[in-house]
């Protein structure tokens, strides 16, 4: 037992079980004081769906905390002003925090510099996730650039890391009155006019233990057939996780020991292709962050610079279209809709609707990585940057550019029947499901059946496939961009 208290400054690891941090933070019965900063800078500020998420996040998290006395300090401004300040000012020996992997980085060494040079420990831990970047190696000791042996090596390095549990004892620490506080209300996460987010409250449950309710969900009700069903995307086969795992809610290693368990118990000790399948999915996310340790600026730059001379399209009207999901191609507008609808798409349908903004629409894979940045409530500083650039060809381990989703096809495999477009597009929904996917191939007694007019209720395609296609491989070809 100490009685110097120390501080834990929360970013992505907004829970309390498996989080090394808070319980170096709380280690020994230290009183404790948890801080979150809403930073304006210098680095990528989040989007408008992510904030709404860490606003409902932060108050489960707030009344988790309260129940052990531990207060939560909000404030507004830069790491490295407050950190220190607030570290003096509460008088405590040392700060902890869950390490970031961007361009956030040099901003948290220069906080710690800060503390240290003032005689205050400051520790970072892994907060988010299985192995740190840098000990996953290739043969030569260099970071890999493909994921599948990427992904064999890190776990030929043994078992994935197990979770700890919440940690034992949270004492929480009285605040001096000078201490700057600022309420939930007055960081202005949530959006007031027009309230574009309603649609988010039905389909989640941020913090902790909606985390801990999605995972149970899945592992009881849909890990069992993920692999053959995690790419229809009218289907709900995945977890959802996503988001808990952006904002921490939750760590990739209570998911993954949780999946292994529960596949183990059904299947014994030969490991299911499911199980098999999700792990893997929570590999690439791990791969995401590996690449972006290596390229902190990966948002904002061709990771293969033969793409810089892309002639990239200036579109403002085919922008818009896609983002409201106005493009005339069904399984693009579903997608686009569901995203704005409830902050989230589907791993299929994120694939169709980047294809078609940078192949078919020309368009800078960057333009549709801001938007997903902003509108997605799962939008993540890794994985998105990279699926963008897996989509765009200029990514690491990606799809080769060439590659261009038939967004025709895609509906027609993957959304046979059609739900996933009558869930997002209402106006199509009570066309038949052969001509669901491209309406404006439809008979006029099929359209006039199911209520559609082309060009009214619903838009004809704003390009067309083929053309498209052959403009894509042009300005490929023009660019030098694959050579
Ligand atoms: P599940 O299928 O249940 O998978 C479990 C977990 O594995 C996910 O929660 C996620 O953490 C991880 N995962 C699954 N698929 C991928 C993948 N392809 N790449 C990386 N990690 C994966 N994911 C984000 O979390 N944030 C983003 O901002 C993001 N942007 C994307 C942008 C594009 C253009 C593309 C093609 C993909 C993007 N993804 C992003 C990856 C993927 O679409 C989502 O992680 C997945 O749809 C989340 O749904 P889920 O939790 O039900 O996944």
């Amino acid at each position: 037992m100490t009685n110097v208290p120390s501080l834990f400054w929360l970013r992505s690891d907004l829970r309390l079980a498996d989080n090394p941090g808070l319980a170096a933070a709380a280690s020994g019965g230290r009183p404790l004081a948890c801080v979150y900063i809403v930073e304006d800078g210098p680095h990528r500020p989040l989007g408008g769906a992510s904030r709404w998420w860490l606003h409902h996040s932060l108050k489960a998290l707030a009344a988790q905390l309260a129940e052990h006395g531990v207060p939560l300090i909000l404030r507004r401004g830069r790491g490295i002003d407050v950190v220190p300040e607030m570290a003096r000012a509460l008088g405590v020996g040392s700060v902890h925090w869950s390490r970031r992997y961007g361009e956030e980085r040099e901003g948290d060494a220069q906080v710690k510099d800060a503390l240290k040079s003032g005689g205050i420990s400051a520790e970072s831990h892994n907060g988010a996730l299985l192995r740190e970047p840098w000990q996953v190696k290739n043969g030569s000791g260099q970071p890999f650039k493909v994921f599948t042996p990427y992904w064999k090596a890190s776990l030929a390095m043994g078992a994935l890391p197990a979770p700890t549990g919440k940690p034992e004892k949270l004492c929480g620490m009285p605040l001096p009155a000078t201490v700057e506080m600022l309420t939930l209300e007055s960081l202005g996460l949530l959006p007031v006019s027009p309230d574009w987010a309603k649609g988010f409250v039905p389909e989640w449950t941020p913090g902790e233990a909606g985390a801990e309710k999605a995972l149970a969900d899945f592992i009881d009700g849909h890990l069992h057939g993920y692999a053959d069903l995690r790419d229809r995307p009218g289907v709900p086969a995945t977890s959802r996780l996503s988001p808990h795992l952006a904002f921490g809610d939750i760590s990739p290693r209570r998911i993954v020991q949780a999946a292994l368990f529960a596949d183990q118990a059904r299947h014994g000790p030969v490991q299911s292709k499911d199980c098999q399948r999700f792990v893997a999915e929570v590999g690439w996310r791990e791969f995401g962050y590996h690449v972006l340790y290596e390229h902190p600026d990966m948002a904002r730059r061709n990771l293969n610079p033969r793409f810089d001379g892309m002639p990239w399209q200036s579109d403002p009207a085919g922008l818009k279209a896609w983002q409201r999901g106005l493009t005339g191609y069904p399984i693009v507008d579903a997608g686009m809709r569901q995203l704005w609808q409830t902050g989230w798409m589907h791993n299929r349908v994120r694939m169709v609707v980047a294809s078609f903004l940078i192949k078919h629409l020309g368009i800078d894979w960057r333009a549709g990585e801001d938007w997903f940045w902003d509108t997605l409530v799962d939008a993540d500083p890794a994985s998105n940057p990279f699926g963008w650039q897996w989509v765009a060809g200029c990514g690491m381990d990606a799809a080769p550019y060439y590659r261009i989703f038939n967004p025709i096809l895609q509906g027609l495999k993957f959304d046979t029947a059609g739900e996933y477009v009558r869930t997002f597009v209402p106006e199509l929904a009570r066309l038949d499901a052969e001509h669901i996917h491209a309406p404006w191939q439809a008979p006029p007694a099929a359209l006039q059946r199911a209520g559609v007019k082309l060009g009214v209720t619903y838009p004809r395609p704003i390009v067309d496939h083929a053309a498209a296609r052959d403009r894509a491989m042009a300005a490929y070809n023009q660019s030098g961009g694959g050579a």
